[in-house]
């Protein structure tokens, strides 16, 4: 089975958010199990600044997008993934995808449709003997709109079955109905049926309607987002096309974020002894009194509703009335940055805030804490909460989308479990939720440490997520058959 999985941004070449950690990974993951995929991005201005691009090897020069309306031409470049022989094409062209921030708003139509035709396009020229295209949110979620219209008579190309996977319905590319033209698509598309939405064209509607299967990140966050609670208005034609809609939960690349090998922590963790000598490292580091008894509170993440920042931002001075060192590492809304900046002032022994974005310091904080805050509004699939268990940081949730399906609540009749959570969106839950982990760190050692084992044991290996993803693409090939 051929897969082309065509991502915005694809770790480590882009990497915005949790899409790229699992555009890098799963493809991987399908190889081991004997398919045969390859990977599609634009060439990031980025990537040229940050990679050794003169090692990725020319394929197609002057190609040119067959519908579109900017009509400049485009160069093909092909890499590997790291440490795999997963192919990557790169799609370069002199014009586009040259902003900073790969999302900024400034042309990001233009860029975005041009890149889906460019990678269809790509398809057709190198790897015309294709299965499956698996698109990523709405950044290429024209691909299936032009394979289903323009395209529909390209003998190569229509026989490929197309799967849409949704990480954020957050975002969903609107537009003003103009856009149509500028992407060489038929103005009929502008309807309620189609693209249509409110008076705008919404990209990821497109990508729901005309994909031949959609996922989602967690089967939880599946069923949610057909619930107008969550599904930012797309509800509706989500319920339409259920019998289509699935959730598969995203892994963690276990070579990447292992803790007996990560270059970033201070010792490899094995143990609970280890893992305390790592929390006294991480004091020192963040010039926090080095004190084993003060329970490490921490959250990474963006400073954003989504994640639940005011549910901490209205509960932590009441947290803070108990013995515990409360840590953030994180960017995002200058008003939260400011609270919490403010409240690093007012409690230079107990809190340590960090306002950036820091891959290795995150590692020292996953690895050195001993509960990680996760109160998310939504929470499609989520990360940090696996990345924390798997360096034994028990996790404090919200029982949302994959946040539910990750993380169990600990029993301590059974002794099962892996964190706490709750489910009601209010700051007074979050604080219960917490002050009931605090006291299970400190008065109730040996839950703690059973706890530790169960979360360090816990299996979010991608070779699960990535036998599922192939089942899907069966059931989408079959679709086309
Ligand atoms: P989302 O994709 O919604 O931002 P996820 O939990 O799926 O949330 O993924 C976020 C990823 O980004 C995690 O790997 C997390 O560790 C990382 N991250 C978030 N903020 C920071 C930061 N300030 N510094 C370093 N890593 C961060």
């Amino acid at each position: 089975m051929k897969i082309a999985y065509v991502s915005y941004e694809v770790s480590p070449y882009a990497k915005a958010g949790g899409l790229a950690d699992v555009a890098g990974a799963l493809p991987i993951y399908l190889k081991k199990m004997g398919a045969e995929p390859y990977v599609i991005m634009p060439l990031h201005k980025s990537i040229e600044k940050n990679f050794d691009v003169s090692q990725f090897k020319l394929v197609k020069e002057n190609l040119m997008p067959d519908s579109h309306t900017y009509k400049i031409p485009f160069s093909v470049y092909q890499g590997y993934l790291p440490n795999s022989e997963v192919k990557i094409y790169f799609i370069k062209t002199d014009k586009l995808f040259d902003s900073k921030n790969i999302y900024e708003e400034e042309n990001i139509f233009l860029k975005t449709s041009f890149f889906c035709d460019a990678s269809l396009k790509t398809i057709k020229e190198i790897e015309s003997d294709t299965d499956v295209i698996n698109i990523n949110d709405w950044h290429t979620s024209l691909i299936p709109v032009y394979l289903k219209t323009n395209y529909y008579e390209d003998t190569s190309l229509r026989k490929i079955a197309t799967v849409l996977t949704i990480h954020n319905i957050g975002y969903q590319g609107l537009f003003d109905s103009g856009v149509l033209t500028t992407a060489g698509l038929p103005s009929y598309l502008f309807n309620m049926e189609a693209l249509e939405f409110y008076g705008k064209v919404n990209i990821l509607k497109g990508g729901i309607m005309f994909s031949d299967v959609i996922n989602t990140v967690s089967p939880t966050y599946a069923k949610e987002i057909q619930t107008k609670e969550y599904g930012f208005g797309l509800e509706g034609i989500l319920k339409i096309r259920s019998e289509d809609l699935y959730g598969i939960l995203n892994g963690i690349d276990y070579s990447v974020y292992n803790p007996l090998t990560d270059p970033h922590i201070f010792y490899p963790i094995k143990t609970y002894e280890d893992k305390l000598k790592n929390k006294k490292k991480l004091q020192e580091y963040l010039n926090l009194p080095q004190k084993k008894s003060a329970t490490i509170v921490s959250f990474i993440g963006r400073l954003y509703e989504q994640k639940g920042i005011d549910l901490i931002k209205n509960m932590i001075k009441y947290l803070l009335l108990t013995d515990i060192q409360f840590v953030i590492l994180g960017t995002g809304n200058e008003n939260y940055e400011g609270f919490f900046k403010s409240l690093e002032n007012e409690f230079p022994q107990k809190v340590s805030i960090n306002i950036t974005f820091d891959t290795d310091l995150a590692q020292k904080i996953y690895a050195g804490s001993d509960i990680f805050l996760m109160p998310s509004r939504y929470e499609p699939c989520g990360l940090g909460q696996m990345y924390s268990m798997r360096y034994g940081t028990i996790p404090v949730v919200r029982y949302t989308g994959g946040l539910e399906d990750t993380v169990i609540e600990y029993d301590p009749i059974s002794k099962v479990g892996t964190g706490f959570g709750f489910y009601e969106y209010n700051e007074s839950e979050l604080l219960m939720t917490s002050l009931k982990a605090v006291y299970y760190h400190q008065k109730k050692k040996d839950d703690w440490k059973i706890l530790f084992q169960n979360c360090m044991g816990a299996d979010f290996s991608y070779d699960k997520s990535a036998k599922e993803y192939l089942e899907l693409y069966k059931k989408a090939m079959s679709k086309k058959s």
